[in-house]
């Protein structure tokens, strides 16, 4: 059997996994690559998408999904695995995605320069979109099902709904894809299972160099900055993911709001596809952990409160930045790469008194990295503006498990994972989680390249 990386080798951004077992060929995600590894999406993807017989998906975020639709244009045809959760977020996901795309196509071939006439046409459509939304088939948590001649189980991961840990048995052998895992302790989600052995483990490895901020204290330290920056008469812009991020966020306001602490403070919910998200939060309960069950049986659902408005069209959009008084908007993109959250950047930033709070990774080339870096001057769409606004950062937010929680993780295993394989790291995160792996387990640890392939034993 041979394992080979195609994506978030060295890097955050487009998962992508081969498996080759003398034929059969099994691929994990298909994620679109971001920030400064962007450019890679129109090269390929390092092997023929036809000879792929399945794919297994580990979650919806589409540095993990984004390229199935392109997998399937350049001819994959197999099924698509992934939990009912992860299809329902992934037709979102993916129809935004190939919108997204449309319009920076369009836009490019409108003011690109005659001379150099480059190719402008969008990775996939929405055409590509839906029929790669027909391949795929779901798998309940907990189920063995076969796929050629292995058998796949899904776990919790915890990272977002939906999200799986992925074990794959053949024969007496098995390799288990941690995926992204989230933390223990987080809203909505049950914490990530605990997975007991393994002869091979691809493990992500995005905050390796680092912990979180505890989980508890988090809902105190947002609640500071929402009131520090409303009392001032700013606004509070948090760019943020809209699948997981988002709704954990309204989660922890949900807490406040139901005890009268943000009492008729506006909250802008303002992207089309974290309205929807929401919704499709709402309709899978069975993803929820107890804590969650408990707050709906009691009757307070934690993705509405009085003061929550969901904004869809552009022009309810716009009405928000008519609005005098303090607000608080919670709009995609998480790092300002694109999306809604550009134009409230642009009516805030130069503002000193507003704060601009970050709540996830920010990977490097974006402009998210850009403002968390300290700087002071920025250029969005078109317009240079300056940095006045308070910019934070609150990584307790984050949906991926921290240095310590990894390792935590990792001790649950009775039989340990004779390799491990770390992807999905940028490189000093990646090498530090790498040495202490090595120094408290007896594994050998591999950092695999972009397009590495490794012969199993
Ligand atoms: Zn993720
Ligand atoms: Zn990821």
């Amino acid at each position: 059997m041979r394992l080979g990386f195609y994506g978030a080798a060295g890097g955050v951004t487009g998962s992508h996994t081969v498996i080759d077992l003398e034929g059969f060929r099994i691929g994990v995600d298909a994620g679109l690559f971001q920030g400064s590894e962007m450019g890679q999406n129109k090269a390929g993807f390092g092997h023929d998408p036809r000879s792929l017989n399945a794919l297994l998906l580990t979650h919806a975020h589409v540095d993990h999904s984004g390229r199935i639709p392109q997998l399937v244009k350049e001819g994959f045809s197999g099924p698509v695995l992934s939990t009912s959760a992860t299809l329902d977020l992934c037709e979102v996901m993916l129809k935004d995605s190939a919108h997204l795309m449309q319009e920076a196509s369009d836009h490019e071939s409108r003011h690109r320069d005659q001379k150099h006439n480059r190719s402008t046409s969008p990775l996939y459509t929405e055409k590509d979109v839906v029929q790669a939304l027909r391949q795929f088939k779901t798998l309940d948590y907990g189920k063995e099902n076969s796929v050629g001649d292995l058998s796949v189980k899904f776990k919790d991961a915890g990272h977002i709904l939906g999200s799986a840990i992925i074990e794959l048995y053949f024969g007496k052998k098995k390799l288990v894809f941690s995926g992204d895992l989230g933390r223990p302790g987080s809203p909505f989600l049950r914490d990530p299972e605990k997975v007991d052995e393994a002869d091979w483990l691809v493990l992500e490895s995005t905050y390796g160099d680092k912990d979180h901020g505890n989980i508890a204290e988090r809902k105190e330290k947002l609640l500071a900055i929402i009131l520090e920056t409303l009392e001032s008469g700013g606004n509070v812009i948090i760019p943020s993911f809209a699948i997981g991020r988002t709704q954990e966020i309204l989660y922890e306001l949900n807490f406040y709001a139901e005890r009268g602490k943000l009492k008729d403070v506006k909250c802008f919910v303002d992207s089309p596809m974290a309205v929807s998200a929401t919704e499709i939060y709402s309709r899978h309960p069975e993803c929820f952990d107890e804590e969650t069950l408990g707050l709906l049986r009691s009757g307070d659902s934690p993705l509405e409160f009085p003061g929550i408005r969901y904004t869809r069209s552009r022009d309810e959009s716009k009405a928000i930045n008519d609005l005098r008084e303090p607000h608080i908007v919670i709009s995609a993109g998480g790092m300002c790469t694109g999306g809604r959250v550009l134009h409230h950047l642009v009516q805030n930033i130069e503002r000193k008194n507003c704060t601009l709070l970050f709540v996830g990774y920010q990977a490097e080339g974006t402009l998210g990295r850009r403002l968390l870096d300290g700087a002071r001057s920025i250029k969005i769409m078109d317009k240079q503006l300056d940095v006045r606004a308070k910019v934070k950062s609150l990584d307790a937010f984050s949906a991926h498990a921290g240095r310590g929680e990894i390792l935590e993780w990792l001790r649950a295993f009775e039989k340990f994972p004779a390799q491990i394989f770390l992807n999905h790291g940028e490189l000093n995160a990646t090498h530090a989680l790498a040495e202490a792996i090595r120094s408290e387990f007896d594994s050998e640890v591999i950092i695999p390249k972009a397009g590495q392939r490794f012969t199993l034993q």
